[in-house]
């Protein structure tokens, strides 16, 4: 099946979609570029009108309907890979790989088109905006994935070799929650401390404090991580501030850690600010949710990719992906599969390697049609 014309074909789709990256929720010409290609293999195009990037489209007829999804953003990030085909648009790059999840669904899409008929139906979900953890759910309020009875995606893993798998039932992607923290003093004299309120001393001792969330609250056996990562407050060296601030996020892997993480923090911030003598307000943002592979499909789904590749259990990550926002509502698998990368992913020098696009479209390619078989009533 695998063909020297495959490779270089997928190569030269993907080498195409890296020169002309596109921002999130701006994925204009990458969305014409996807529905040209799925018409031309037969697809019936029914991407929403809602949706403004993106493409939804369908092939076969009848239950089950089998969902691939694949993200189509980049990201703000100036490349310095080199490439012969790197990135024509000035600070925009495919640094995720997106690419190279495009060029594997639309793989899939034509060896699935070549089929002489298919048990049932397969969605193809090109969604936009995953960097900025909206795009799922763009998809799924314009009436993209209604309907589906499974849904499978996958992001590659630079760290993986060529034809390995990454798979597991339950939590393979952490629950992303951001927090922005200000506390509100009295700005003073710096050689008159007692006079003010110091919102700095509050805020150094915050940062500390928060991180006993991990240590001295959180199950051991269970991952979280509490990250500070910008602080603002004050600006000359003779002067106390009114007021200083900082955010950050926070990573857990199952609803009990993620309530207990964001319960500690807010008692912490407000304990500390007390000590103080400080007021503190809390932004919390919820971001996306654990990404949770259903652990029937999950058992076909390995069975299937174990018939063609080296699966492996993968340690979960520890970043967030908005295909949990698919995964809560939909019977769902998502997969690792290794790019054999030189870096890692949003580093500016990503480089993956094209031997990983056609593993990429066969695990698409076989799981559609043994779900198509497996989820037939
Ligand atoms: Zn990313
Ligand atoms: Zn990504």
């Amino acid at each position: 099946m695998v063909t020297a014309t495959e490779q270089t074909h997928l190569t030269q789709i993907r080498h195409y979609l890296h020169q002309h990256p596109e921002l999130s929720d701006q994925e204009f010409a990458t969305t014409k570029y996807l529905t040209d290609k799925l018409r031309d293999l037969g697809y019936r195009i029914i991407t929403p009108t809602d949706l403004k990037t993106g493409v939804i489209a369908e092939i076969g007829v009848g239950n089950p309907v089998i969902g691939l999804r694949s993200d189509i953003d980049a990201l703000p990030i100036q490349e310095v890979t080199n490439l012969s085909y790197a990135s024509e648009n000035d600070g925009v790059m495919h640094a995720c790989g997106h690419d190279f999840h495009m060029t594997a669904l639309l793989g899939a899409a034509e060896r699935l088109a070549a089929e002489p008929t298919l048990n049932g139906t397969v969605r193809i979900v090109f969604q936009p905006a995953e960097e900025t953890h909206v795009g799922a759910q763009e998809v799924t309020a314009a009436g993209g994935v209604t309907g589906l009875d499974a849904i499978i995606g996958f992001h590659n893993k630079p760290d993986l070799p060529v034809g390995t798998i990454g798979l597991l039932a339950g939590g393979l992607m952490a629950a992303v929650d951001q927090f922005t923290v200000t506390f509100h003093g009295v700005g003073t004299h710096a050689a008159m401390p007692q006079l003010g309120a110091d919102p700095l001393v509050a805020l150094a001792a915050t940062v500390g404090a928060v991180q006993s969330i991990v240590s001295r609250n959180q199950d051991p056996q269970h991952a979280v991580v509490v990250s500070v990562t910008h602080i603002e407050g004050g600006n000359t060296w003779n002067v106390l501030p009114e007021s200083a601030w900082f955010e950050g996020t926070v990573r857990t892997f199952d609803q009990k850690a993620r309530q207990l993480a964001k319960k500690r923090f807010i008692e912490i911030v407000n304990g500390q600010a007390a000590a103080y003598g400080v007021k503190a307000n809390i932004d919390w943002l919820v971001g996306p949710d654990v990404v949770d592979n259903d652990s029937r499909l999950t058992k076909i789904v390995v069975d299937e990719s174990a018939k063609h590749f080296n699966v492996v259990a993968p340690t979960p990550s520890s970043a967030g992906e908005d295909f949990a926002y698919f995964s809560q509502r939909i019977p769902s698998v998502f997969a690792f599969i290794g790019s054999h990368g030189n870096s890692d992913w949003h580093h500016p020098d990503l480089i993956l390697d094209d031997a990983g696009l056609v593993p990429a479209v066969e695990w698409y390619y076989f799981n559609a049609k043994r779900l198509l078989a497996e989820l037939t009533e």
